[in-house]
């Protein structure tokens, strides 16, 4: 696979390389198991992966699990599937932060007996008070003032589990006066009962991420810690901790998060649609995670496509999702089949065509790529177009069937419209065409010009499909940005099931299979697919849809 292109964390990479500052590149990405990944996390596991590779160097995958209780194995299985399926791989270099809870914890030790660090009694709303705000120096709590033996005590009591919740936390002893908020003795460990999927009832007090995460990354040698920007302001705590230490500090280097138009990327918010049912779980397609859009039928290829062409800088931005959706389609129109689907059927009967007869048509997979093979379509007297490939009274530039116009069936016949059945209320039911049989395969013998070529099922031996048609999940272009609840902005249509009938050969499609149907989209069998009841997704449509796109 090829690495990622060159960026402004590649630049000093190379500047250290050549200083001799480091010899090996080892960066990590070090997602926290509390939900699935989304397209934002695909960026930093293209940057982390895609810069140990370029370097020749090794990215640790390392599960951030320092917070029991938001955290899952299910999420561990997923993100550790969808990093492999974005075409990562961290080898043996798979990591947990519960790994070295028994380091972190001698190192808070470590911080109290050189007296930067005390333990602490504020409430939580006491905490925030003393705090205060960054253009005014906080208050002191009293626990400051605390000597080294009594913390150490009351540290030890914590571990042991003599009290409760939130009745101490172990901080940092820094500056309560200091402009950086972060810096005003941050909590670094809290009282937790509770059960860890890795250390089960070992510990009631878990490290705090601030406090944790640096830590991790020292431990692992990470010589580059890439990060989105808003972990900036968290970078002096970093290298306090470390450096009061006397640990190997890795340079913490931040770039732009990713976000998306029409699309909301945090994992709170996403487990909160998923958990009101608001959608159908993680992987419905209509999510921006990344299961959901490879359930959707978007490839690793179109994905990597897409966060190769984005870049990484430094200044925050919103993304038009259209640019994703056109590496989709740019991916697809190389690799996915043609086939042929009829999503709003009209009966088309040809009346010159033999009852009972049955014709094979042999149709290319792909127009310009003959390695793709060829399948074959059956035809017969009736047949299935697109309703809307009819016009009765054909505006102008409409190539298409009208009354007394000749049209292409792709790849089977020339025929003409030459009666139009309608039902008592006016309806159109079905239509009668002559055909020409010597114009087999769909070539006017004369080469007389036919201007209109559509697509076709035979109505005796195509199959009924369920075909979900998505739309955008939110109404609002920036839906988080919005005032009020996030979910008031949720598209109502963003989901239309309709029964298309698909050529028969489709009927046997394996959920993940990617398909175009022809002249409407880009389709992939749903994971709900079976034989007898055939289901799919609609991925894209054939070009940028007309909708206001930002
Ligand atoms: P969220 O903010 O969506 O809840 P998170 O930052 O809490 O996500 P983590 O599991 O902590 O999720 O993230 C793992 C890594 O992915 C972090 O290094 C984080 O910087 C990066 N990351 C998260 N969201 C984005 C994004 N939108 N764009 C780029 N990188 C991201
Ligand atoms: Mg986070």
């Amino acid at each position: 696979m090829s690495s990622s292109p060159g960026n402004f964390i590649h630049d000093i990479i190379d500047a250290d390389l050549a200083s001799g500052k480091h010899t090996e590149v080892v960066t990590r990405f070090p997602p926290e198991p509390n939900g699935y990944l989304h397209i934002g996390h695909a960026k930093a596991i293209c940057l982390d992966f895609g810069t140990a590779l370029k370097y020749s160097g090794r990215c640790h995958l390392r599960f951030d699990d320092t917070n029991p209780t938001a955290e899952d194995t299910e999420y561990v299985e997923a993100i550790e599937n969808d990093v492999r399926w974005l075409g990562f791989d961290w080898g043996k270099n798979l990591f947990w932060a519960s790994d070295y809870f028994d380091r972190m914890y001698e190192c808070a030790v470590e911080l109290i007996k050189l007296g930067k660090a005390y333990v602490c009694d504020l409430s939580v709303d006491a905490f925030k008070e003393y705090r205060g705000v960054p253009n005014l120096p906080g208050k002191e709590p009293a626990g400051r003032k605390r000597s080294v033996e009594e913390n150490l005590d009351l540290f030890e009591r914590m571990k042991k589990g003599e009290f409760a919740d939130g009745t101490y936390v172990l901080r940092a002893k820094i500056d309560m006066a200091s402009p950086n908020l972060h810096m005003r003795d941050p909590a670094i460990y809290r009282i937790k009962h509770a059960s860890h999927h890795n250390t089960g009832d070992k510990w009631c007090i878990y490290p705090m991420y601030d406090f944790a995460h640096c830590l991790e990354d020292s431990i692992e040698g990470v010589t580059h810690s890439l990060c989105t920007l808003e972990f900036e302001v968290h970078r002096p705590l970093y290298d306090w901790i470390l450096e009061t230490l006397g640990l190997y500090q890795p340079h913490q280097y931040e770039f732009a998060r990713l976000n998306l138009t029409y699309t909301i990327m945090s994992k709170r918010k996403l487990l909160e649609l998923v958990k009101e049912k608001l959608v159908n779980g993680w992987d419905d397609p209509r999510m921006p995670t990344i299961c959901g859009m490879r359930r959707r039928g978007y490839t690793p290829e179109a994905i990597r496509a897409f966060c190769t062409e984005i870049g990484i800088t430094k200044t925050e931005s919103l993304t038009d999702v259209a640019l994703l959706e056109h590496h989709v389609r740019n991916d697809l129109n190389e690799i996915a089949p043609r086939r042929m689907a009829v999503l709003d059927p009209l009966k088309v009967v040809i009346t010159g065509y033999p009852e009972g007869q049955t014709e094979e048509f042999e149709l290319p997979n792909h127009p310009n790529k003959p390695e793709m093979g060829v399948r074959t379509v059956p035809f017969s007297r009736e047949i299935y177009i697109e309703r809307e490939d009819f016009m009765e009274e054909p505006a102008k530039k409409f190539f298409r069937l009208a009354p007394g116009t000749e049209v292409r069936l792709r790849g089977a016949y020339l025929v003409t419209c030459t009666n139009v059945v309608k039902d008592a209320g006016g309806s159109i039911t079905e239509l009668h065409c002559s055909y020409d049989p010597a114009s087999k395969g769909g070539n006017a013998p004369d080469g007389r010009k036919v201007k209109g070529t559509i697509h076709w099922v035979s109505a005796q031996h195509g199959i009924q499909a369920e075909v979900r048609l998505y739309d955008r999940l939110f109404t609002s272009e920036n839906p988080a940005a919005e005032e009020g609840d996030f979910k008031d902005y949720l598209n109502p249509d963003s989901l239309k099931v309709i029964t298309g009938i698909i050529e028969p050969g489709l009927a046997a499609a394996k959920a993940g299979e990617k398909f175009q149907f022809e002249r409407i989209g880009y389709f992939c069998a749903d994971l709900d697919t079976s034989a007898g009841k055939p289901v799919f997704n609609r991925t894209a449509g054939l070009r940028e849809s007309s909708a206001k796109q930002a």
